[in-house]
């Protein structure tokens, strides 16, 4: 069931100073898709899920889930439905799960609270265990199982009541590196198999690309850029969003011609003109950054190329740091500083003059 929010507002007291946690916040996350809330610690995003719960009272500002509104406040009028009439299933940070009590009746908890009938009740704890591949733990108390497993109890307990929506905070979150990873992965297929319409809230952009059919940008309260994780990853519309979903470089720039033949945009910038990808609604003069993620600037060996060609810079080796399956390498070129990646196979040295190739497809002239 799909959710929309409308101009939602929460402000909250602090210190005699008023914080905007969400300044008018519009989003619908359609029907049976899973949409990340992404962004910085204090951003709003786990305000705006709190709301959609029914865990904290927005200022002003509508939530539909489906055709229900569940929250809205227009003037003097104020409808609100309360949490657990909202058909909304949580699945929290820490687990949540109530240890002295079996894996069992941590599931069946929501169902004996509903007064579903308990002829029912074992029947759809089992359904749910199983869809989390812990068909048969039952019995086991909670804590005798891994991070990730107790995750999955938690997950079991959002589902079983057959909620038409799910909201989660920050799942993963509590688990060690590795663990987070597996679990993601197992995450992704349950909840393609699931195809319920989530909320997910996260400040890991790996968890937001890997896991989101939408990843929504947040920044001070506001919805900064929303789209497919490949939209927001590769076409990023603001300096904070590059900066957020990964390492890149940002270059002074001035846009020389917006339509340069070959369906470029030709800036020039610090290091001199580059080769840019298109962007509507440029024009020549404006000033702003070219922006390019690190995997975009390729080395290239000088003695190939005497003559440097378009988008190919000169460059020093400041450092190069091994890191396993890449090796991050600092340059030099004139008073610009750059990193790029290489494989770990190539091996640079500091002072190593080398010839630093820009891809014009991952060049990206910003405004903001
Ligand atoms: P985090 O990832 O750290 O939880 P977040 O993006 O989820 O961050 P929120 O928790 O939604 O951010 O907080 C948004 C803003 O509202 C922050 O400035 C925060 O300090 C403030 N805030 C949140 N809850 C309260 C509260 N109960 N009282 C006062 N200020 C609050």
């Amino acid at each position: 069931m799909e959710i929309r929010v409308e101009k939602l507002r929460k402000t909250f007291q602090s210190e005699g100073s008023t914080v905007t946690a969400l300044n008018d916040v519009t989003l619908d996350v359609p029907d049976g898709t899973v949409t990340t809330l992404l962004g910085p610690s204090g951003c709003g995003k786990t305000t705006l899920l709190r709301c959609i719960a029914g865990l904290e009272t927005p200022d002003s500002g509508t939530i539909r889930i489906g055709d229900t509104v569940v929250w809205s406040k227009d003037g003097s009028r104020t409808t609100s439905v309360t949490p657990d009439k909202r058909g909304i299933g949580m699945v929290f940070q820490t687990y949540a799960i109530w240890p002295h009590m079996t894996v069992f009746d941590n599931v069946a908890y929501p169902l004996q609270s509903q007064g579903v009938p308990r002829s029912e009740i074992p029947d759809r704890v089992e359904r749910a265990l199983k869809f989390v591949q812990l068909g048969g733990y039952g019995k086991r108390p909670a804590t005798a199982l891994s991070g990730g497993q107790q995750q999955r109890v938690s997950l079991a307990r959002a589902i079983v009541s057959e909620p038409r929506v799910i909201l989660f905070d920050e799942p993963l979150s509590n688990l060690d590196a590795k663990l987070r990873e597996e679990t993601r992965a197992e995450l992704r297929d349950l909840l393609t198999r699931l195809a319920i319409t989530s909320l997910y809230v996260t400040h890991d952009r790996f968890e937001a690309l890997a896991l989101s059919d939408d990843v929504v940008v947040m920044q001070s309260g506001n919805i900064v850029q929303r789209g497919s994780p490949d939209e927001v990853y590769f076409r990023s519309n603001t300096h904070f969003v590059v900066d957020f979903m990964g390492k890149a470089n940002f270059l002074d720039a001035t846009v020389k011609e917006p339509e340069h033949p070959g369906g470029h945009l030709l800036a020039d910038t610090s290091v001199g003109p580059l080769l840019c990808e298109t962007r509507e609604g440029l024009s020549a003069g404006q000033r702003g950054q070219v922006a390019v993620r690190m995997e975009f600037l390729q080395v290239v060996d000088a003695a190939d190329v005497p003559e440097l060609p378009q988008n190919h810079v000169a460059a020093t080796v400041t450092s190069a740091m091994f890191l396993g399956e890449y090796r991050e390498v600092d340059l030099t070129a004139g008073d610009v500083k750059l990193v790029l990646r290489t494989p770990a196979t190539t091996v640079l040295v500091p002072g190593q003059q080398v010839v630093v190739r820009f891809d014009p497809a991952g060049c990206r002239f910003i405004t903001e």
